[in-house]
């Protein structure tokens, strides 16, 4: 009898997720090939929602989704378990081993053989090798980091609340205005907002809150200078203080030092610069990488040194025809995903895999938690076309919306969108606990 062919997904994130789910529901619920999907984590947070979690405004108890129960109801398995290196030789994913909190082992390292793999992890905040980074600064770089930003912010407004002297200012940092640290920095202010309505004695007059950009204008990547100044007056309005064309030099437990000589006094600094990939994958399977650590591949998605390892967002670098890369992005991750589980496909009937991807921008839209929403839609097409307000947050939305119907199918998906809507107006507006 002939070996059932498998394939190994690692990274169950924007792009991960919806390809294991395509191959599962397409390959593996039909038995023509073994669908694996690996993730360190038990479960799938969408990462463009982990600032609502860092905050508070977004509670995984109810919006996570576990690996192992989409796993079985669409046709793939599931393996938690961390990627230190791949074994190209003998075509094998190897994992760390598990350990509980206590350190001991739960389970040994392991191998998981594939015919095709496809590298999926994602990318993390760049720290620049600027010294103090990884020692005095948070990230926003995984669900736990979010978690662990809540349970600061949490405690220190309740440090304040009961103890603070009045001329004394809860200072945070966030360095980098990309989307990441502008709507991080007005979803705070929301939710010291909302906390005033919990009982704490705090209001958002009491935060001071800095973004920091290297860059001359905010949201330095958004193409349309309309935007960058739109959002940067709104910020300015709701009392958040933004500083372009500063750089950090370095962070000490007291704040940041410019680049100018200037001191900038922090409680708790968020760094959002940038990404790259893990350093690791620099080091793995002899593939070829850029100086971001992302995998180098063809418009096909196949690695350029092995034609059964596929690599897709944040961690891939896919060339364009005007020699930039594809930029790190949800919405070029599922696109990703989806053609390469159609030249996986290809593949397994011996076709070439001749789908090539080229990345169809349909907007960058910015939201600042309940004050403002702006962007531009449609960018592939001339230029695109400016949105605010209500279309601009309903737009935002539908990319979460398309990911939900791509994993659970247009009636559950929907479905869900409806129960989601409902435990946000039934469930406090913030997790406090
Ligand atoms: C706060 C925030 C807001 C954003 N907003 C937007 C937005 O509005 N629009 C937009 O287009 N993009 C947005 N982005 C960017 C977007 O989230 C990413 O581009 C997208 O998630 C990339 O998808 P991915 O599948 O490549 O990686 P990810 O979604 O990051 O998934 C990577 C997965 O790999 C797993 N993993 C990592 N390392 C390993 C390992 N060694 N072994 C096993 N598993 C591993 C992780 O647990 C994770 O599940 C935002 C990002 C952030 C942080």
């Amino acid at each position: 009898m002939q070996e059932m062919v498998n394939i190994v997904i690692v990274g169950g994130g924007a792009g991960g997720m919806e390809i294991a789910t395509k191959l599962g529901r397409k390959l593996g619920k039909k038995g023509k090939a073994r669908v694996t999907l690996i993730d360190c984590a038990e479960s799938h947070v969408w990462k463009p929602l982990l600032h609502e979690v860092a905050t508070g405004a977004l509670d995984i108890g109810i919006d996570a989704l576990s690996y192992r129960g989409h796993a079985a109801n669409h046709g793939y398995h599931f393996q938690q378990g961390a990627m230190t290196n791949i074994d190209r030789d003998n075509k094998q994913v190897i994992l760390a081993p598990i350990m509980d909190d206590s350190g001991e082992e739960l389970l040994p390292a392991r191998r998981i053989s594939y015919d095709y793999l496809v590298i999926a992890i994602g990318s993390i905040a760049n720290d620049f090798k600027i010294p103090g980074v990884r020692e005095h600064c948070v990230f926003l770089d995984s669900t736990e980091q979010a978690m662990q930003i809540r349970s600061m912010l949490l405690n220190k407004f309740m440090r304040y609340a009961s103890h603070h002297q009045l001329d004394e200012k809860i200072k945070i940092s966030v360095v980098g205005a990309g989307a990441t640290g502008v709507e991080m920095s007005a979803e705070m202010h929301h939710a010291v907002d909302q906390l005033s309505g919990f009982g704490y004695k705090i209001d958002s007059s009491l935060l001071e809150i800095t973004l920091v950009e290297a860059d001359e204008r905010i949201l330095p990547k958004v193409e349309k200078r309309e935007i960058s100044d739109s959002v940067a007056k709104e910020l300015t309005a709701i009392g958040v203080n933004v500083l372009t064309s500063t750089r950090i030099s370095e962070v000490t437990p007291e704040g940041l030092h410019t680049t100018e000589g200037q001191q900038i006094p922090a409680d708790m600094v968020i760094w959002s610069t940038g990404v790259k990939a893990p350093d690791f994958l620099n080091e793995i399977g002899e593939l070829e990488s850029n100086h971001i650590n992302q995998v180098m591949v063809k418009k096909n998605m196949q690695t350029t040194r092995d034609p059964h390892i596929f690599a897709i967002g944040d961690c891939a670098a896919c060339p364009q025809e005007d020699g930039s890369w594809v930029p790190p992005r949800g919405q070029s991750a599922r696109q990703m995903a989806l053609m390469t589980a159609d030249n996986i496909s290809l593949m397994l009937e011996d076709k070439s895999p001749s789908h090539e991807y080229v990345y169809k921008d349909l907007g960058s839209l910015v939201n600042l938690s309940k004050f403002h929403t702006v962007g531009n839609l449609m960018s592939f097409m001339g230029g695109g076309v400016l949105v605010e307000g209500k279309i601009a947050r309903f737009v935002y939305t539908s990319l979460y919306r398309r990911h939900l119907i791509e994993l659970h199918g247009v009636f559950k998906g929907t479905l869900l969108m409806f129960a989601k809507g409902i435990s946000r107006i039934i469930h406090p507006h913030l997790k406090l606990h």
